[in-house]
């Protein structure tokens, strides 16, 4: 058999890295890892002690407990052993995650987490950084993209569909503010990764989309015995 890999996936907010990263993982039996839900629990826990400056954040940290389990087989992220994928979603979690995000001390922190978990392979993992700097030696990294428009537009669906009242312009905005933030950060920036292959999903049903994907990781499987 095969040996395992491990599948890096980037990409902008809202471009679907997450069901593409869930899919696959579940395609390969390969543990799925959703790094923005790390951040998110970051951004809630220090929303939730009113934490806002940066000093603060860094030395709340070894108070700070993330973790997954399993919900009826569905991936939930833990905050200190609390069960805090219903608070996570929201607009405003978002919003702090990409700012939390931004301190160096932060990203170290959940970086060797993230790392650890990846240490037997069989992982796919998405993110920001996963290709560049969590998993450089990564086997399969894939850039996700699609236009903002499209982005902002899933985005209010999935808001919509949880009983929230999004406004579209307000989303988009936030989308274009988050890339804004999340590819001019100091500390590992959102770009693609030199051995990154660039899938732009804006006009792509789900269903192509993890053909293309399905097909690159069997393609890369394939190299590897050869
Ligand atoms: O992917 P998601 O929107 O859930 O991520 C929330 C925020 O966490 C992003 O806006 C981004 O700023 C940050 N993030 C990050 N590095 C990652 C994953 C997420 O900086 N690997």
């Amino acid at each position: 058999m095969a040996n395992k890999i491990i599948v890096a996936i980037d990409g902008y907010s809202s471009c679907g890295k997450s069901t593409i990263a869930k899919a696959l993982a579940r395609y390969a039996g390969y543990t799925y890892v959703d790094t923005g839900a790390m951040y998110r629990a970051i951004g809630l826990y220090t929303l939730r002690k009113g934490l806002d400056d940066e000093a603060a954040i860094i030395a709340a940290l070894p108070h700070i407990q993330v973790g997954f389990i399993l919900s009826d087989g569905v991936q939930h992220v833990t905050l200190n052993g609390e069960d805090v994928e219903a608070y996570i979603r929201t607009l405003e979690v978002g919003n702090q995650a990409s700012r939390i995000s931004q301190i160096r001390e932060v990203r170290a922190f959940l970086v060797a987490q993230q790392q650890a978990m990846g240490r037997h392979k069989g992982i796919v993992m998405d993110g920001r950084d996963i290709g560049t700097v969590v998993f450089p030696e990564a086997e399969l990294k894939l850039f996700l993209t699609a236009s903002p428009e499209v982005r902002a537009q899933r985005r209010f669906d999935e808001l919509a569909g949880k009983g929230e009242k999004p406004d579209f312009d307000a989303v988009l905005a936030d989308v274009n503010d988050r890339d804004y933030r999340d590819t001019h950060r100091a500390e590992s920036p959102l770009r693609q990764a030199q051995d990154a292959i660039v899938v732009d999903n804006s006009r792509m049903t789900p269903d192509e989309q993890m053909q293309l994907v399905i097909r690159l990781f069997e393609e890369k499987l394939n190299k590897l015995v050869d």
